[in-house]
Parts: C-alpha cells; structure tokens; sequence
C-alpha cells in the first residue's frame, strides 16, 4: 500500500510551463524537492497557449467532464504530463486559457474561479485524492473555501494550505458581480470585505493552515502598512499562520552548467566571472570594462519594487563610475522613465524592456553588484539567484530581503550583501555609495564577500522538510 503523502499543488504559474515572477518558480521547485519515498506531489494549473511546445506536444490526454459556472456549462479537459518524477495535470479550457498572456483579463474573476471549480471536479477523474490540496495566492484561494463550504462531504480527508506569495493582489469583487459564477445564493461571511468578497481573505480564514514565503513578511502582513487591508485578518488566523523562507533551484541557477551564460563558471571563478561582464558590455554596446562595477535591477516594473527610490537618485547613482543594467516589464510609466534615462546615459546604463530568461541569467552572471530596493518583499528570489552567480545584493531590510541577506561585517568577514532600513532614496543612494567605494578601494573585503555570496545556499530541501512538517500535522500524522 502506497502510504506516502499526497499532496496537490494548486497554482496559477509554474516554471518551465507559465512564469510572470516568483510563483512559477516555487512551484517548478518545491514539488520536486520533496523526498518521493515520503511525499506524492503533484502540480495542477491551467493549459495556457504559451506553454512552449516542445512540452504540450508530449502531454498525455485524461479525460473531459462539464462543470458549472454561473449558467453556462462549461468544458474541463485534463492533460497529463510527468517531469523529474513530478507528474503536472493541465485543465483544459480555450476560451478561458487560449490567450495572450497569463492575466490581465476583464474576466480574470471568473477564468479563475473556473480554474478553482474544476480543481476541485476533477480530483475523482484523475484518481488522485490528496492528503492536502496547497493553494497559493488569489488565483486559487477559493479551493480552500470551496473545500470547506461546499465539499466537505466529497473529500472527508482532505486539508488545505494556503500560501501568500503577495498580499497586495487579493482577488476583490464586487459580490453581485461574481455571486451566479460562484453558485452562491449566500453572501460568504468568511468572504466578506467592506460589502465586496475578497477570495483572499476566504483563504485566510477557511484553510487549515496559511503560510507565507519568508518569516519576515508573516510577521509584516499583521502590520496595516504591510497587510493591504487584510492584517487584521492576518492577526486574526495567526494562530495558524508561519512563514517558510523560500529557496531557489540551484540544480538551474548554476553558473557551472547554465547554457544561457557566455561563459559557465565554476563558484569562485572570478577570473571568468569578469569575462561574462565583458561580453555582456559588448552585448549591449557598453564600454567593454571590466574593472568597472555593473549594478543590475531585474524586475517586474512595479510600485513594489522601489523603482520610484532608483529615479529619485538615480542621477546621483550615475556620477559613480559604474555601469546600470535594467531588465524590466511593468507599468509603462517606470518603463518610460527608465528607459529616457538610460538614452541620457549611453555610456553608462541600458535598459531592456522585455522578460527574458535567457538575457536575465547573463546579466545575474555578468554584474558585480545587484538592486534590490522594494517597499514590501514577500521573500524575493533575485537576491537569492544573483548571490549562486556571486553577485552582491544590495537590498532593503524587508521580508525575505531581510531574511536572506545579512550585511557584510569587514571587521568579522560575516555576511553576504548590504542593505538599508528605511524606504528613502538617499539611504538605498548611501548603500550604493559604500558598495562601490569597497568596490575599488578596498578589493580584498570585496573577494571575501563574493566568496561569501558563493556560498549562500537557499536549496528548496530546506524548505520542503519544513512543509512536509506540517502537512502531516495538520493530517494528524504526527
Ligand atoms: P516577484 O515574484 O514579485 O516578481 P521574485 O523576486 O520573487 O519577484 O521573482 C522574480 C522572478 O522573475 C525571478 O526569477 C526573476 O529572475 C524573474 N524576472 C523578473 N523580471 C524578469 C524579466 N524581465 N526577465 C526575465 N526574468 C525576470
């Protein structure tokens, strides 16, 4: 008898498939990481048209079944599909999923409660009835509600965890707007948000356990500055809240073996290292130097992100002697911006708007230095990545940012990066200033702290134990 966990994530997102940011890439990781004796974990999401084909050609057809939203039936088909021993179901839908991108639909509401719907239809068809169904973030925070108010008969056995990757995207609706695509004719108290529902908070407080990427941001979202209008339900499920810090796929993020780089490079190599810099310069038609430091910012261009910190400094940044790498999508306002300055300055920064793998590897590869100054941080990855390709992070003390990066000591030659406190351009400007100060004056300190950036390991095993933990108390197993 096969007596491992069974666990099904739920999610909107998931690497190599469907990525816009860090939710693709937890999801392509952590599945995998769990020990297979001791844990089935599958991955669920939706068949969008942008899953490259060298996938969806190999992806194995199940079944089709009908689910209600509102008054119309609609179709659900699943695909199968299995990699490095994970095996990925795909929910089937053209109107819903054959589209342009991942989000950003006038009717996001209801593709996703669809996408929640049929989740949950098609646990009997694919034979798989999960210990715990892991949900995260809004796309898929109404399974947990959907469990507990409208299938607790069906699936006796099964919990439900919900992660927040961000607080800040809710999934708040107008009630009469998406009452009939819910088959409600009740007004969800645990929904409930000034008169609207707010799928979210349903999660909050109908999962058996709610988790957040980083302890840092468990502890933020009960703050009103952090919380976005939910922490006072994050104080109020506290008692069933904690904060698991997320790793990174180091087998991918390996400067050794990652084809996109120029050069692969071995950890400590900072001979090729340097190199990488140079053909990146001559990439992107900078000055080919390679003793001057290159400071990247490689983001979704968003309020979150402190964009606005970088602009108000960010003449003050380009009279060091450095060169500024931004690889960015977002807000066509900070598009525009960065993109003027970075015309004002040909000889010192570039900006590509654009998301792309590929180009994002050579640039966490080529630079010495790497940005990070977000007003919230729910964990963060791109500090995480730039320290495997030996890269400095030089961060605001915030979420994961703060649990992952600790400021290099000279006295003690602890620490792997810098970072500033206060949400000010002048503070995150000072940071910068001393950074490439210890840059040129003082190259040894600089060595040892790549060294250290070298040897900071976020693997997904951490992690994934600590999950597996309570997976099996909330099943009772321990
Ligand atoms: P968030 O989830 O808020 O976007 P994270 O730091 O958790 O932020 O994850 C961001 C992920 O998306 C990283 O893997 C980063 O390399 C990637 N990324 C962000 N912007 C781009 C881009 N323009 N091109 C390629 N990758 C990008």
């Amino acid at each position: 008898m096969d007596n491992r966990l069974k666990v099904l994530f739920a999610a909107s997102e998931c690497v190599p498939f469907a990525k816009s940011g860090g939710l693709g890439d937890v999801i392509g990781s952590l599945p995998k990481a769990f020990p297979k004796d001791e844990v089935d974990a599958r991955v669920i999401l939706p068949k969008y048209e942008s899953i490259p084909w060298k996938y969806v050609k190999d992806f194995e057809y199940v079944t089709n079944f009908w689910v209600k939203i509102g008054y119309e039936s609609r179709y659900v088909g699943i695909f199968r599909y299995v990699m490095d021993g994970v095996t990925f179901y795909f929910i089937d839908n053209e109107y819903y999923f054959k589209r342009n991108g991942l989000y950003g639909f006038y009717d996001d509401a209801e593709r996703y409660v669809y996408f929640c719907r049929a989740v949950m239809e098609a646990i009997p068809y694919i034979d798989f009835y999960p210990d715990v169904i892991h949900c995260n973030d809004w796309q898929t925070a109404l399974i947990p509600f959907f469990l507990k108010e409208q299938y607790a008969w069906h699936y006796t056995n099964t919990k439900s965890v919900f992660t927040i990757h961000n607080i800040k995207y809710q999934g708040h609706y107008g009630f009469d707007d998406v009452k009939t695509i819910l088959n409600l004719d009740y007004f969800p108290a645990q929904m409930e948000f000034y008169d609207d529902v707010n799928f979210m908070k349903g999660a909050m407080y109908t999962a058996d356990l709610v988790t957040t990427v980083s302890p840092s941001y468990a502890e933020e979202i009960k703050d009103p500055y952090y919380g976005e209008g939910l922490d006072g339900v994050a104080r109020d499920v506290s008692w069933k809240e904690i904060g698991i810090l997320n790793g990174i796929d180091e087998a991918s993020y390996n400067p050794q073996t990652d084809e996109a780089l120029f050069i692969p490079y071995a950890a400590g190599d900072i001979q090729k290292k340097r190199e990488n810099k140079r053909k990146l310069q001559e990439y992107l038609g900078l000055p080919q130097r390679s003793e001057v430091p290159m400071i990247a910012f490689i983001s979704r261009l968003v309020d979150q992100k402190g964009i606005d910190l970088i602009m108000g400094v960010i003449h003050d940044i380009l009279k060091m002697d450095i060169q500024f790498v931004v690889l960015g999508t977002g807000d066509s306002q900070y598009e525009n911006s960065l993109r003027d300055i970075a015309n004002q300055y040909p000889d010192k920064m570039r900006t590509i708007i654009d998301f792309n793998e590929p180009l994002s590897r050579k640039i966490y590869a080529a630079a010495d230095m790497f940005l990070v100054p977000s007003k919230f941080e729910p964990c963060g990855l791109t500090q995480m990545i730039s320290m495997r390709y030996g890269t400095i992070p030089i961060v605001r003390e915030t979420g994961g940012l703060k649990d992952s990066v600790q400021y290099y000591n000279k006295t003690t030659g602890d620490g792997n990066g810098f970072s500033f406190q206060t949400y000010n351009a002048h503070d995150m400007l000072f940071t910068l200033q001393k950074a490439v100060g210890m840059y040129y004056d003082e190259p040894e300190q600089w060595n040892h702290l790549m060294h250290n950036a070298f040897n900071t390991h976020y693997d997904w095993r951490l992690a994934a134990d600590i999950y597996e933990y309570w997976y099996k108390k909330i099943t009772g197993r321990l």
